[in-house]
């Protein structure tokens, strides 16, 4: 884990793809730090604050959760930080801190339909059975309907409440004095709701709100890389072929892939297969 530096006062360690590691942020005001989502293990968080100590940083004084999904959550235990959250993942936060998250249970519920093998397979590299026992799902002790804004010192971070296909109580964190804005995972499919699908009407409002907040920069949970304004333009207006071409022909698969080809002048790849797909399901 390395912590990278992307504005004078944000900075942020890269997601891990094996364990389902999301990306980490940290917003660092004169006054205090806000740290973004909690990793998802105490391992996680603990390697965290470590490389801010390693920064001379102090501690955070907060921690923002940009949506109820486990990897961003699980290392909330490990934070001696005030955890804030919209109120619907404070809602399925206490929900989860019924459940156990060992072997036994885990499977159970995969066999039920209540919990997904992708979150279950990986929960299973990240912790080991008997780590996944002494998990606590921490309550955030503040929860918010539609936004706060804190004062970090010379610093503001914004918490906006987005919602969309992922998850609907996906909330961003946006840094103006920085152009940053941390995305979680708000711009993905839903995982949770099967057949994994997007939405019209639920990603374009979000794309439209997130373009309107004219960041140089934005993080999303599970991209090694920042997206740069124009970056984010190129793939709302991808999206938007997208649907277009399937609102346009939506029994006709052949139909489609040919009108997507023609719009973006090149023969189709796997990925733009798999949003077909996603818009399909969402129609
Ligand atoms: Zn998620």
């Amino acid at each position: 884990m390395k912590l990278q530096q992307i504005t004078p006062h944000i900075y942020w360690v890269a997601p891990a793809e094996e364990t389902d590691r999301p990306l980490l942020g940290a917003v660092v005001g004169e006054q205090s730090i806000l740290m973004v989502d909690a990793g998802n293990s105490p391992d996680h968080a603990q390697q965290f604050l470590k490389l801010l100590k390693q920064y001379n940083f102090s501690l955070p004084e907060y921690v923002a959760l940009t949506h109820w999904h486990w990897d961003h959550v699980f290392g909330a235990q490990a934070l001696n930080a005030t955890l804030i959250a919209h109120y619907e993942t404070t809602r399925k936060l206490q929900e989860m801190s019924q459940l156990s998250w060992r072997d036994k249970a885990l499977d159970q519920r995969v066999e039920d339909g209540t919990e997904i093998e992708f979150c279950r397979d990986h929960m299973k590299i990240e912790l080991s059975d008997r780590q996944r026992a002494q998990i606590k799902i921490r309550i955030p002790e503040l929860s918010f309907e539609e936004q706060l804004t804190l004062d970090l010192g010379s610093l503001t971070a914004q918490i906006i409440h987005v919602g969309g296909d992922h998850s609907a109580d996906s909330s961003i964190v946006f840094i103006p004095e920085e152009s940053v804005v941390f995305l979680g995972d708000s711009i993905y499919d839903s995982i949770y709701e099967t057949p994994r699908h997007y939405t019209a009407q639920k990603i374009f409002p979000l794309l439209e709100k997130l373009l309107s907040l004219k960041a140089a920069y934005y993080l999303d949970g599970h991209s090694g890389q920042p997206m740069l304004f124009a970056e984010l333009e190129a793939f709302t207006e991808y999206l938007k072929t997208i649907s277009q071409c399937v609102s346009g022909n939506p029994a006709d698969l052949a139909a489609i892939k040919n009108a997507l080809s023609k719009a973006l002048a090149r023969e189709l790849n796997e990925e733009d297969l798999e949003y077909i797909e996603n818009f399909l399901n969402g129609l």
